[in-house]
């Protein structure tokens, strides 16, 4: 393979439909509780901009492995480890001829190291030995090292429908009561809000409320005076108004 080769990115189509409004029509009120949890939604969506990235990354494959490289790290530190491994081993094809220990030095300072250079060679190799990226959930989780959350974060990346449990959006789906589950339920979260919400919505759901998480509802010590959808939330903090 062509070391320079670069996968396809997203076709300028599909980032135009990421980055089309959602029609709240398609969420249909069905009760009061529905009501609610549909002014909870609108309130947030044009609250947050239309465009919300964690990672700036453009190139899929690159964009793959900053997600594996962020997990149980923070974005920031996650492009930081991706831009020294990509410094010395630019493609697929460096990356699944190098030694692991090499890859291991390379990322270090984000932690999970060894399993994450693992996950890394293994995807390069995938990639490698079959061209590209698999664009569907069930062939991106036979790839060592890639799961639910993974596949999913660059399932929205190719703006396809997909819903990113990480621990923000579980927690505050979770607080919103948008779904019947704690928030360290992840696999149920999961689950229910595929089933509750119109797919059309699922990846801006996932974006606006992973932002919420980090910019008011905070685990330790929610922002709920500030937070633009208090009058509506049922674990607001009593001093909020
Ligand atoms: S009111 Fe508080 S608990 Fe509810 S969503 Fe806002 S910050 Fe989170």
């Amino acid at each position: 393979m062509d070391s320079n080769h670069r996968y396809p990115a997203p076709k300028a189509g599909a980032i135009a439909a990421r980055r089309r409004p959602v029609n709240m029509r398609e969420f249909k009120v069905k009760s009061m509780e529905a009501s609610i949890e549909k002014e909870i939604i609108e309130t947030l969506f044009s609250y947050y901009p239309e465009e919300i990235e964690f990672i700036s990354e453009k190139d899929p494959f690159r964009f793959l492995v900053t997600v594996i490289l962020s997990a149980s790290n923070t974005d920031e530190s996650a492009e930081k480890c991706a831009r020294n491994l990509f410094s010395v081993l630019p493609d697929p094809n460096a990356i699944a001829s190098a030694d692991s220990n090499q890859i291991e030095k390379l990322i270090w300072s984000g932690g999970l190291a060894k399993s994450k250079a693992r996950s890394i060679k293994a995807l390069a190799s995938y990639v490698v030995g079959n061209g590209k990226i698999p664009e569907e959930i069930d062939e991106l989780t036979k790839i060592p090292g890639i799961g639910e959350k993974t596949a999913n974060c660059y399932l929205g990346f190719l703006s396809r429908p997909a819903v990113i449990v990480d621990t923000h959006f579980a927690r505050v789906v979770s607080r919103l009561g948008l779904v019947d589950a704690g928030e360290k339920e992840r696999d149920k979260v999961y689950k229910l809000v595929k089933k509750k919400f119109p797919e059309r919505i699922w990846y801006r759901l996932s974006m606006v409320l992973n932002k919420h998480g980090r910019v008011y509802c905070k685990s330790r010590d929610p922002n709920c005076t500030s937070c633009p959808v208090s009058k509506l939330c049922p674990k607001r903090r009593s001093s909020a108004q």
